[in-house]
């Protein structure tokens, strides 16, 4: 069944100008684009996002670091667009993530891992909302 999840190009593959291959990796892998936008988050926004992480001892370096410049929003869908995409962007800790997933390619290190994905329907939907209006 068709599904839909968010996915950011994170704040470090925008700025080492990774994000036309990312996009163009989304076209290839036959996601269907709904949505699109570039944003620059405040720590605020960020917080919000990753409330599932408040408290744990990476969550303000991930905040600050998702506040820290501009990222890509998407909101993808596809035949189990949840579980497809994270098998594209691989491992959250890149060194442990398969050759030619996005992660093993351009990610610098677990914090700074270059994209995100949703991790079940349910959130893909949330996340989408909490970024994206029905208009865009
Ligand atoms: P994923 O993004 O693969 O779903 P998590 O939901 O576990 O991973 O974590 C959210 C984000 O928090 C990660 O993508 C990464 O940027 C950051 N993160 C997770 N674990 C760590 C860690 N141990 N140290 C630093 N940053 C981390
Ligand atoms: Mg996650």
């Amino acid at each position: 069944m068709k599904n839909r999840t968010l996915a950011i190009i994170k704040p470090d593959a925008v700025r080492a100008g990774h994000s036309g291959k990312i996009l163009d990796r989304i076209i290839q892998e036959n996601f269907t684009i709904l949505g699109l936008k570039q944003t620059w988050m405040s720590l605020e926004k960020a917080q919000g996002f990753y409330e599932v992480h408040m408290g744990k001892p990476f969550f303000e370096e991930l905040t600050i670091f998702m506040s820290s410049g501009p990222c890509i929003l998407l909101a993808l869908e596809k035949e189990s667009a949840i579980d497809a995409w994270r098998e594209v962007i691989g491992a959250t800790d890149p060194q442990k993530a398969d050759a030619g997933t996005i992660r093993e390619e351009f990610a610098n290190n677990m914090g700074e891992n270059a994209v995100h994905g949703s991790d079940s329907v349910e959130n893909g939907a949330k996340e989408i909302e909490f970024f994206f209006s029905n208009s865009e």
